[in-house]
């Protein structure tokens, strides 16, 4: 499936670092999505990579988006998406941001806290609020398991304030936590929310709408289950725990969407051995690293498979980093990489399955280096 940017590198050879996006995988990721889950509606987690051609595309496909912020909210807006298909995903958000998208015409907002309640009930009068409880964020690479969410028990105390003050408590959400790799999970979440809707059922609310949030993995070094095991599961977990009584369904793809539609191409700056050991590591330095784009290699969590000029040829153990003044600045020291003897300075290398959580973290300027370049093809 990368033939396309494979091509596109070839011809145009663009500077390093660069990002290149092929739309047709993002498209087909989208499809796969659709059919794994046919009744769920598809929020498109927009953080994962908000670039105006993705967002253009996926809305064409039918997609809503879910937003963190009023300004990922107004860019939606400027793109020509109706407000009506937009949630304010984000748990933490200002007052004046609340009453902002409020005005602009959002209606269906998270939250996870008595405060944030108070502050829907204030600016966004009567809108439809879920809430989020927490996971524990087992079995994924990029836990999603303390800041958002609160302890499940707590959540029909919290809906039933809501509905109090006015507001329309439509149901929970959950997030099993980033490029989650056991299936076993959504067992969790759809079992603690079903407790949930009958314990609300108790107090005489009826809640009506499960939002599975993300989760769904991309292709990286270690094996995944596809997205349509993914599907089976959640499929299974809601005969089992809702039967008949079904809730409507909303999931929250990103990283799933565009990650194995990217390709990072870096170019390498300087091999270097640090003492006249002839079997010390070498140490590859590339012009991309945690500030240009790769956030998410943050204590080595995501892992992405390299490809290089010289690859099928004989292998040794490096120190990957990047390019800036920061000794933070290490890519991969312990996650057990290998890169070929043959390996030379000016080579291009290639991340792959990139397209997710890079272009949108990439620093503005960081010792000076420009924000990572970006091409959807
Ligand atoms: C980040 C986020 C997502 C997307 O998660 P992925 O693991 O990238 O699919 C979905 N929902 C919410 C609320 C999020 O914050």
């Amino acid at each position: 499936m990368s033939e396309k940017i494979f091509r596109f590198l070839k011809e145009h050879r663009p500077e390093t670092p660069c990002l290149v996006v092929d739309l047709d995988v993002v498209e087909h990721n989208f499809h796969v999505m659709r059919r794994a889950l046919p009744e769920a509606r598809i929020y498109y987690a927009m953080k994962a990579n908000p670039a105006p051609e993705i967002i253009r595309l996926l809305h064409r496909l039918g997609a809503r988006f879910d937003t963190a912020s009023i300004y990922e909210i107004e860019k939606c807006l400027s793109l020509g998406i109706p407000p009506d298909d937009l949630s304010f995903g984000n748990t933490v958000k200002k007052q004046s941001h609340i009453a902002r998208a409020f005005g602009i015409g959002v209606r269906m907002f998270a939250f996870d806290s008595e405060a944030e309640a108070d502050k829907l009930a204030a600016a966004a009068p009567g809108a439809d609020v879920y809430c989020r409880f927490l996971m524990s964020g087992a079995g994924a690479d990029w836990p999603l398991s303390q800041k958002f969410g609160c302890d499940p028990a707590f959540s029909p105390d919290l809906l039933m304030r809501a509905a109090g003050l006015g507001l329309n408590p439509c149901g929970v959400s959950f997030h099993v936590g980033s490029q989650q790799r056991d299936l076993r999970q959504w067992d969790v979440g759809i079992g603690a929310a079903a407790r949930i809707f009958e314990a609300a059922a108790a107090r005489g609310l009826t809640l009506r709408l499960v939002n599975l949030g993300g989760g769904f993995p991309a292709q990286y070094r270690s094996s995944i289950a596809p997205v349509e095991a993914h599907g089976a599961a959640i499929e299974e977990a809601l005969e089992r725990h809702f039967g008949k009584d079904r809730p409507e369904i909303l999931v929250e793809p990103g990283r799933s969407l565009p990650g194995d539609a990217g390709i990072i191409q870096a170019e390498v700056v300087l091999i270097s051995r640090k003492s006249a050991d002839p079997d010390a590591r070498r140490w590859v330095y590339l012009d991309i690293g945690k500030f240009g784009g790769l956030a998410e290699v943050m204590g080595e969590a995501i892992q992405y498979r390299l490809r290089t000029p010289h690859d099928g040829t004989p292998t040794a153990a490096v120190v990957l980093a990047g390019p800036t003044c920061d000794e933070v600045d290490v890519l991969y020291d312990k996650a057990g990489y290998e890169l070929p003897l043959a390996l030379a300075v000016g080579d291009r290398i290639e991340f792959m399955s990139a397209g997710a959580y890079t272009s949108a973290y990439s620093s503005v300027g960081f010792n000076g280096f420009p924000p990572l370049r970006e091409y959807y093809i």
